[in-house]
Order: C-alpha cells, then sequence, then structure tokens
C-alpha cells in the first residue's frame, strides 16, 4: 500500500523564518493512543480519504508516535495580554506545529494548511504544565470548531481526535489526548506583541512581512503595506465577532494570544453558546470580572486590535494606526445590522430598523427566552396565518403582540412574502447549536464508557445547523433548567 504522505505535499513557510520565532521540539505520543473520531471534511481539504484515516499509519503520524522527514515539528514563540495584563511568557506550551500540508496534485494556488497537534507534550514554553491536554476539552475544540465553521463563521477546523490511557492531573486525575486542529495560521496578535516588547523590531517586519506575502499577496511591496494589513486584521475581526454576536456564541478567553491574526475563531476553551438570552452571560467560571462577557466582546475586540496595533508600532505611524483602528467600530455596527437584517427576514433597509431589532432583543431578555429558539420560532411567523407556535413560547403576550405589529407593519412596507422570509430567516437563524449540556453528554460517555458515537452524532447533526432533520429533533429542544448557563473552568 502507497503511504498516504504520498498523497500531500508539504512546505514548511514558519519554520524556515529564523529560529527566535519557534523551537524545535519532537512531539511525545500518548500511551494507549487510538483514533476516537476523525473527520473526512477537514481531511479532504489536504486531501486524505476516509479510508486513510483509518489506516495505522495516520494514527502513528498524527499523533505524534512518528515523525516522517518531511514533517517540521515546532513550537511557536509569542506571548500576549490574558484579562488585560501582559504576560511575556507564553508560546505553544503544548501545541505544535507539525506540518504545513496540501493534497499533492492541487492548483499552485491551493492553500496550504498548518497541521497543528494539541496535547503533545512539554515545550520550551510549557512553564509548569504538562504539555497535554485532556479528553473533555479536547472534545469541546473538535465539536466546538466544526459547528462554528458550519454556521458560516471563520474558524480552524478539526481534523482527528485521539483518546489515549495516558492518566493526566487536573482537579482530578483525567486521561490525556491529542487533538489535530487545521489552519491556514497558526499567528496570534500575540506573536507580534512578543517580538514587539522583547524589543526585536526587524523581527515584527520580518513575522509582518511573512503573514503579508501568505495572506494578503496583492498589497504593495513597500512599507505602506503595513498600515493596509493593519486594516485588514481590524475589519476582519470586527467581522469575526459580529458574528460570534449573532450566532449568540461566548469565546470566553479572548486574550490576544487567542486572536488569530487572519480574523478565525481561535483556541477554543471555556466557550459557550447562549441559552437564555442574557447578554452579560459569562461562561468562563475564573472570569470573575466578566471581562470576557459576551456583551463585552465587541469591545474587547477593539481592546486586543490596540495591543496589537501597539506590537506593530515600529512599522506603522501612530496616525496610521489611529486611522486604521477607527474603522472597527462603523464594520463591526454595519455587519451586526446585516446579519441581524437577514435573522428578522428584512430584504431592504431603514433607519428604524435599529429600533426593531433592540425590541426584539429587549423583549428576548426581558423575558429571559432561548436565543436560537426565539429566533428559529420568528423564522415561522406569518403575516396572515396562526402564530401561536411562536406566541407559545413566550409569557408576556402583550409586550410580543405589540413588537410583532411594528414587525408586521416593517415586513409590509417592503412586501415581504411569508415563504420566502422563512427560508431568508431559516438559512440565518440556526436551530441547532452546540449547547454546553449537549457537548457535556458526548463527553461523558466518551469518559465513562469509551463510547464516542455521541460526538459523531453532534458532529453529523452540527453540520447542517440550519437544516431541519426531524431524526435530531430532541437536539433543538431548550435545555433542562438544570443544565442551562454552564459555567465551564479554564483548567483543560
Ligand atoms: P490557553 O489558555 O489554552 O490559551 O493557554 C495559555 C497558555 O498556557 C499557552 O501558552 C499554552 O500553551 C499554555 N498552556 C495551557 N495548558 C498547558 C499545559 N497543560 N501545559 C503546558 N502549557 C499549557
Ligand atoms: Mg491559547
Amino acid at each position: 500500500m502507497t503511504s498516504i504522505l504520498n498523497k500531500l505535499a508539504f512546505h514548511n513557510s514558519f519554520s524556515s523564518l529564523d529560529d527566535v520565532f519557534f523551537s524545535w521540539v519532537k512531539p511525545q505520543g500518548l500511551w494507549g493512543v487510538r483514533l476516537a473520531h476523525a473527520n473526512p471534511e477537514a481531511a479532504q481539504l489536504i486531501g486524505l480519504s476516509q479510508q486513510d484515516l483509518e489506516t495505522d499509519e495516520f494514527l502513528q503520524i498524527f499523533s505524534g508516535n512518528q515523525v516522517p522527514a518531511a514533517f517540521a515539528p515546532l513550537a511557536m514563540a509569542y506571548s500576549g495580554h490574558q484579562f488585560g495584563v501582559y504576560n511575556p511568557q507564553l508560546g505553544d506550551g503544548r501545541g505544535l506545529l507539525l506540518a504545513e500540508a496540501r493534497p499533492a496534485n492541487s492548483e499552485s494556488a491551493a492553500p496550504f494548511w498548518d497541521i497543528h497537534l494539541k496535547g503533545a507534550g512539554r515545550t520550551p514554553y510549557s512553564r509548569f504544565g504538562d504539555g497535554r491536554a485532556v479528553l473533555r476539552s479536547s472534545i469541546r475544540e473538535y465539536l466546538g470548531s466544526e459547528a462554528l465553521f458550519h454556521l458560516g463563521v471563520p474558524s480552524t477546523r478539526a481534523l482527528a481526535l485521539f483518546a489515549s490511557k495516558e492518566p493526566v492531573q487536573r482537579e482530578t486525575e483525567e486521561t490525556g489526548a491529542l487533538l489535530v486542529r487545521m489552519s491556514q495560521s497558526h499567528v496570534r496578535f500575540g506573536s507580534f506583541e512578543f517580538f514587539h516588547y522583547t524589543r526585536q523590531p526587524e523581527k515584527v517586519k520580518q513575522l509582518a512581512d511573512y503573514v503579508i506575502d501568505k495572506h494578503h499577496p496583492d498589497l504593495p511591496d513597500d512599507d505602506s503595506r503595513y498600515p493596509l494589513f493593519l486594516q485588514r486584521v481590524v475589519l476582519a475581526t470586527a467581522e469575526l465577532i459580529a458574528h460570534w454576536q449573532t450566532i449568540g456564541f461566548t469565546h470566553g478567553v479572548m486574550n490576544t494570544d487567542n486572536m488569530s491574526i487572519i480574523g478565525e475563531t481561535f483556541d477554543y476553551g471555556p466557550y459557550g453558546f447562549l441559552d437564555d438570552y442574557i447578554p452579560n452571560f459569562v461562561c468562563n467560571h475564573s472570569d470573575h470580572q466578566g471581562r470576557y462577557a459576551y456583551d463585552q466582546q465587541p469591545g474587547i475586540g477593539l481592546w486586543n486590535l490596540n495591543a496589537l496595533a501597539h506590537g506593530l508600532s515600529t512599522l506603522i505611524d501612530t496616525d496610521d494606526i489611529k486611522h486604521a483602528l477607527s474603522l472597527y467600530e462603523p464594520h463591526i455596527r454595519d455587519c451586526f445590522a446585516t446579519k441581524t437584517r437577514a435573522k428578522l427576514g428584512l430584504t431592504t433597509e431603514e433607519e428604524d430598523d435599529v429600533v426593531l431589532a433592540t425590541g426584539w432583543l429587549q423583549l428576548l431578555q426581558d423575558e429571559r427566552a432561548d436565543y436560537t429558539r426565539s429566533y428559529r420560532a420568528l423564522s415561522h411567523f406569518s403575516l396572515t396565518g396562526d402564530n401561536s407556535a411562536l406566541r407559545d413560547q413566550f409569557v408576556d403576550r402583550d409586550s410580543l403582540d405589540q413588537w410583532l405589529l411594528l414587525y408586521s407593519k416593517r415586513l409590509e412596507r417592503e412586501g415581504s412574502v411569508d415563504e420566502n422570509r422563512r427560508s431568508l430567516m431559516c438559512a440565518n437563524n440556526p436551530k441547532y447549536i452546540l449547547r454546553n449540556y449537549l457537548a457535556q453528554k458526548a463527553i461523558e460517555a466518551a469518559e465513562q464508557d469509551n463510547d464516542f458515537s455521541e460526538v459523531d452524532r453532534l458532529l453529523t447533526l452540527l453540520k447542517k445547523p440550519y437544516d431541519e432533520q426531524p431524526e435530531f429533533e430532541a437536539y433543538a429542544a431548550a435545555p433542562p433548567e438544570s443544565a442551562k448557563g454552564l459555567e465551564l473552568s479554564c483548567s483543560s
């Protein structure tokens, strides 16, 4: 049988940078490692098939047991602001960039994908950590990243999840796991901060050129590229966070080392989707101040961009930085407004739409209504027919009826047709999201019984979050009261 390596083409671009950018690290495999789940859709991006994922070769190579010559495993150097405080010493403490690959038969413009292995042991950046990842958090990242991607939100992807028998000590003893993550870049805001604060402006420049050449090849080849690059990061970040807000996603740890330079959702820790609409929802149980609460995310995005801009201040002058950052607020507002109009089924723009949208959200907040279910129920609103299914979801029907009156008038003004609006709205208001209690059930089955069938089921269903899937109806139900708004710990 031919090696699966023959199906891949490699170009390990990050490893060709100076060695201050990373440390070479050999992955340390796990005792009793086995494939728990693999994702054929992500595999396809690098030209691997379902059969390839089931081979022993895939297990050995992608779990870090064997390092083929074409790989160049390394841990990246970075720092960053954690909860507002600068931490000069971060870096990949338990993650390795194994290689950058694409299908062997690719067209020349096809992107290379970072193959990143999380949980493969200590690195020079591990500080006091063990370099491991536990099964629970690996399952959460595996499912969360795919859920967001299929909701249409930029995200890293998940290729494979490996379980093991290796004990890993957290609050209690757990078992180690490995996650293979894919992205076109693992450069973070904090990567720039590291070289800025260690006073290596030439390295800041080298890193900026690396990212620009790879991701923004259309930018000019002179110093004007740097402010333009910052503008693009500002816009991409604004768009990403507008996306999070519209689907009710809370990242949980928006430290600058968890902010992707290409604007993807990155590093899934104690994230959470809103159940009830509680704007100041905090999913991270260690976030006592609510710094990363759901409704703080837009502001934190700008804070983080400020930190990035500071890291780039040897390349970009102050006026250009101010200008780039000034693009953030109008852009996130516009993106949010556009997405909210689609969620409300509006195809035209009126000045008062923001009042209409705010009224709806206020209603959800007053009712503590389920964010996802309410929008989905509204998608089935009829201008002429029966709306009892929607009304049944609300206690304060008078307030709902008042708002529906305004909404109906607004819909009539644009000649909205029930059927057309319903398809627009159902394509923008997911029926299925990865609620914490659903992830929790999958984790328990995996931890207790080595049973990954629930992981598989969730992945299947979350691939089509906007479709009706009658066989999965129960997964669209409101969570049991006891399982709402779970907070999760950072320890992973
Ligand atoms: P995170 O909160 O997962 O984004 O991680 C923050 C920093 O801590 C990063 O530098 C990680 O590499 C490092 N880190 C987290 N967990 C571990 C661990 N178990 N062993 C070593 N380093 C870790
Ligand atoms: Mg991180």
